[in-house]
């Protein structure tokens, strides 16, 4: 008796063709960063069959992806030496690029190289400035071994739709590169909420795993990843009764409880409340008491379990993980990519 992370291969196919109808005509990047965004590489071949391209953050992922599919791959983080350069030329993937300091690895390169540039347009995190960027722009397209591929940039505020930063990002690109073929500016917020931004290339992440990248889920999307674990234990309290760590929830009333098979070991956030949700049977049972290492309490008086019932967590359309999320005062890209290795991860239908 386990923890289970089951990987729905048909709502991932669902969730890359609302994808598709949203930004008509342009090409998919899939985010499968941090493995899949916690889903695992073996357990979303739809997504990396289906897709145009394929993005992860750093070599060590691009390695992995490419032992189990020639698809072609986008490499986020870039490279910062020849070496890395060999490997990411030898591994057949596009490369961004980034910073200044990675211009001139690329510029000295002797095999032919295809890279996406990144422009800062207000993030301030990773990208080019203006001035950067038309420098490497003029230098690059005077390399006949260099090949832009694309030109990109990245929201920092997408989630937040009325955000005043969303049209000065949007502006700067769109003045920044009138002349260029191959844009690419959304992910799965601006995809959702903002059409114009749509160009070339759309970099969908977290709405292909079914989660909606704003605060209220979005039943258009459907959840990927179900996560379960069995009842454990069921007994009764009796009103004043406490129950966990730091005796911290109290019985009101005498009360049936169910104790579950997985914790913060296994990547249930320790911080969700009293109250988070936990589907039993199909129905929402309150979680009661601290969450611990690698049991949790649930109030089941309003439901009947047996020991070995599976308690779903997360990613049932009744329980989607964004619930969860905003009960322990995270996201749910946070959650998905936190399982710990004591989960199995199995491909469901
Ligand atoms: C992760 C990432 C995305 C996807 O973001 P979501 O909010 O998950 O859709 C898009 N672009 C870049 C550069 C990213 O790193």
């Amino acid at each position: 008796m386990h923890v289970i992370a089951s990987i729905s291969q048909s709502a991932l196919t669902h969730n890359l063709s609302v994808v598709k109808q949203l930004t008509s005509g342009a090409k998919v990047v899939s985010m499968i960063k941090a493995n899949a965004y916690g889903h695992h590489l073996d357990c979303i071949h739809p997504l990396i069959d289906g897709s145009d391209r394929l993005a992860v953050s750093e070599l060590s992922e691009a390695e992995k992806l490419r032992a189990i599919t020639q698809r072609p791959i986008l490499l986020l983080s870039g490279v910062y030496s020849e070496s890395e350069l060999q490997r990411a030329i030898s591994l057949d993937c596009h490369i961004v690029v980034h910073h200044t300091s990675q211009i001139a690895i690329i510029n000295n390169t002797q095999q032919v190289v295809n890279v996406w540039l990144k422009i800062d347009t207000g993030m301030h995190r990773l990208g080019l400035s203006a001035s950067e960027y038309k420098e490497c722009l003029s230098l690059f397209e005077t390399n006949p071994l260099v090949e832009i591929a694309c030109v990109m940039s990245h929201f920092a505020c997408a989630d937040e739709i009325d955000h005043p930063m969303n049209k000065t990002q949007l502006k700067l690109f769109k003045e920044l590169t009138t002349k260029t073929n191959n844009r690419s500016m959304a992910n799965s917020a601006a995809i959702l909420s903002q059409a114009e931004t749509t160009f070339d290339f759309v970099r969908p992440g977290i709405m292909l795993y079914g989660a909606s990248p704003f605060n209220t889920p979005n039943n258009q999307l459907k959840p990927v990843m179900t996560l379960s674990a069995p009842i454990l234990s069921i007994k009764t309290l009796q009103a004043g009764e406490s129950v966990g760590y730091g005796a911290t929830w109290i019985a009101d009333k005498d009360t049936t409880l169910a104790v579950i098979g997985i914790g913060y070991g296994d990547g249930y956030p320790r911080h969700a409340k009293n109250g988070t949700p936990v589907l039993i049977n199909g129905i929402l049972c309150p979680l009661v008491g601290r969450v611990s290492m690698d049991l949790i309490c649930v109030d089941i008086s309003s439901t009947k379990a047996s020991i070995g019932d599976n308690a779903v967590l997360w990613g049932d359309e009744k329980l989607r993980v964004e619930v969860v999320a905003n009960n322990s005062d995270t996201i749910s890209y946070e959650l998905l990519t936190g399982l710990s290795n004591r989960v199995s991860f199995i491909s469901a239908p």
